[in-house]
């Protein structure tokens, strides 16, 4: 006999809860249930490398949520489960292969000076291009937390914009296209390719918002959650047992139940089962879901659009427990940032994207992402000792098969702390006391939701964005089986750690029940 509960939630990523919370918040019975040992997806850290070294299992930075009304409005009041943010200075710190070096810091005047250094005409543009985009922010942000059609579209917003048509324009355009016009110093526009990699091909169509985003950190930083990335969902676990909801780990979902063409609950692979009342919620990939009911309940349309669907660029990461954190030699003096990385040239940005789709891997002169949160953060590691984590942008389809990866990682981690060794010498073999790698491969192993090794569920080009995610007809996370709606980086606005598909999801579902989020939130 089937355990009986209003919602069953299939995966804990922090977006699946993030809906589990405002649905729990609304009084109804919520089951979450995760298939790993513990929830979180890719927001969650562990003692990945040795005891008392609290590592960032996959996101570190939570830039995205701060828009979002879940922490802009303190709607849900997470502070009370535990959950805090760490604003480090310097932002990110990117030295050269020449010997020159910017760094961005939150104050605006100082960052401009270090973009002046290459160029003065540079140091104007970024202040110019901060002030201006920050007119047209709020618009963007409506969108991004707003189901598809709850408000206005990005168009319509544009046009209340007096330099609404120049913003239509430049959001259509490439990331390169924006910072080869805005900039004029190579390592300027690197800087901003590269701090860090967007995850987006910057040549294509449509990428413009890559160019912006290191914008957003010039003025919230790179948060980090106090404890760890896994902070979090933490504070949204413990928010959900405390509005009476139960959440059950090992628990891997793999068959959706419906009768009479609805979806009344989900079986587990433990041989479990767990019907739902009003709704399942899911943040399975959708290329899995749909092979989890029967095929004709599904439609045509949206098989057709699971099966084009495409994976995005993809992560390789190393984490370390060391006794130094990477230092940088700068005229103050030596620097040691939470963020730092290497993007040599515009150049190497733009061949990122060749070697994405060739399955080429590059270990020459990669771009790198390091990131040190024990810095800021000492409580995430042993008294003087760090954290390190060196992230490189890799691709999942090696031209040898993906299985390759099994082969080559140990080969490909070391190339990157080669690579780190250059710029910061002092990260000798005697200062790393272990690490773990996680190849492209082994990131989907772990969560399936990383389909193809993509963190953010899939491409984010025009076919996979927006009223598209995961596709046309179905973007407001109402499936078409009755009773199944799909949250997390599948759905819009996407991946990365935002909580818009979470909170979007519930603003779609409580509308479905009879109620609202601003209802729920007043309660
Ligand atoms: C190395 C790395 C670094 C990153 N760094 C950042 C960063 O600094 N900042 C940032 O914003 N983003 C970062 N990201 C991306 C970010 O982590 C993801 O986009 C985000 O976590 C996606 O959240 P989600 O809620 O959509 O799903 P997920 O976090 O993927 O969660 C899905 C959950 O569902 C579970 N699940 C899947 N299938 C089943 C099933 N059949 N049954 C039961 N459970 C199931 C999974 O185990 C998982 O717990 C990074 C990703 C990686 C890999």
């Amino acid at each position: 006999m089937a355990e009986q509960f209003d919602i069953v939630v299939a995966g804990a990523g922090h977006n699946s809860l993030i809906t589990a919370a405002y649905l729990a918040k609304a009084g109804y019975r919520c089951l979450v249930l995760e298939g790993r040992p513990i929830v979180g997806g890719g927001v969650k850290s562990a003692h990945l490398t040795l005891e008392g070294f609290v590592h960032d299992v996959c996101s570190s930075a939570h830039n995205g949520i701060h828009g979002n009304p879940l922490l802009r409005n303190d709607e849900l009041k997470l502070g009370d489960y535990g959950l805090e943010y760490i604003y480090p200075d310097p932002v990110f710190h990117m030295p050269f292969p020449d010997g020159s070096y910017l760094t961005q810091w939150r104050d605006l005047d100082r960052t401009c000076a270090e973009f002046a250094k290459f160029s003065k005409h540079d140091g104007s543009a970024y202040r110019r291009m901060i002030t201006e985009y920050e007119t047209v922010k709020p618009l963007l942000n409506a969108v991004t937390f707003s189901p598809v059609g709850f408000g206005k579209s990005l168009n319509e917003l544009l046009l209340t914009h007096p330099q609404g048509k120049i913003w239509q324009r430049r959001l259509a355009m490439s990331a390169w296209e924006i910072l080869k016009e805005t900039f004029e110093d190579d390592h300027c526009r690197a800087f901003m390719m590269g701090c860090p990699y967007a995850l987006q091909p910057v040549l294509d169509p449509a990428s413009a918002r890559a160019a912006y985003i290191p914008l957003h950190q010039q003025r919230e930083s790179r948060p980090l959650p106090k404890g760890g990335s896994g902070a979090l969902t933490v504070a949204l676990a413990r928010f959900i047992e405390a509005h009476q909801g139960t959440i059950l780990t090992n628990k891997w979902v793999n068959a959706l139940i419906t009768e009479n063409g609805r979806c009344v609950g989900v079986q587990c692979a433990d041989g479990t089962s767990y019907r739902a009342e009003k709704a399942v919620v899911s943040t399975i990939h959708i290329k899995q879901l749909v092979d989890m009911a029967p095929r004709e309940l599904w439609g045509e349309d949206f098989l057709e659009g699971v099966g084009t669907w495409e994976a995005g660029l993809t992560l390789f990461a190393t984490n370390y427990a060391t006794s130094e954190p990477p230092k940088y030699l700068t005229s103050g003096g030596v620097l040691s940032p939470v963020h730092s990385g290497f993007m040599i040239s515009s150049e190497r940005a733009m061949r990122m994207s060749y070697d994405y789709k060739s399955g080429s891997v590059n270990t020459l002169n990669p771009s790198l992402h390091v990131i040190c949160c024990s810095i800021a953060d000492p409580s995430r590691a042993p008294a003087g000792m760090h954290t390190v984590k060196i992230v490189a942008y890799q691709p999942y389809q090696l031209r040898e098969g993906p299985e390759h990866w099994d082969l080559i990682k140990q080969q490909v981690s070391d190339a990157n702390l080669k690579v780190l060794r250059h710029f910061s010498p002092n990260l000798t073999d005697d200062k790393i006391l272990a690490r773990t790698i996680e190849s492209p491969l082994d990131l989907e192993r772990m969560n399936p939701h990383n389909w193809h090794g993509s963190c953010h569920g899939g491409g984010s080009g025009p076919a996979q964005s927006g009223a598209m995610r995961p596709m046309a007809g179905y973007a407001q996370h109402r499936m078409p089986i009755a009773g199944l709606y799909q949250t997390g980086a599948t759905t819009h606005p996407g991946g990365s750690v935002t909580g818009g598909p979470g909170r979007n999801a519930a603003v779609v579902m409580l509308k479905d029940f009879g109620t609202s989020v601003e209802e729920v939130v007043k309660r």
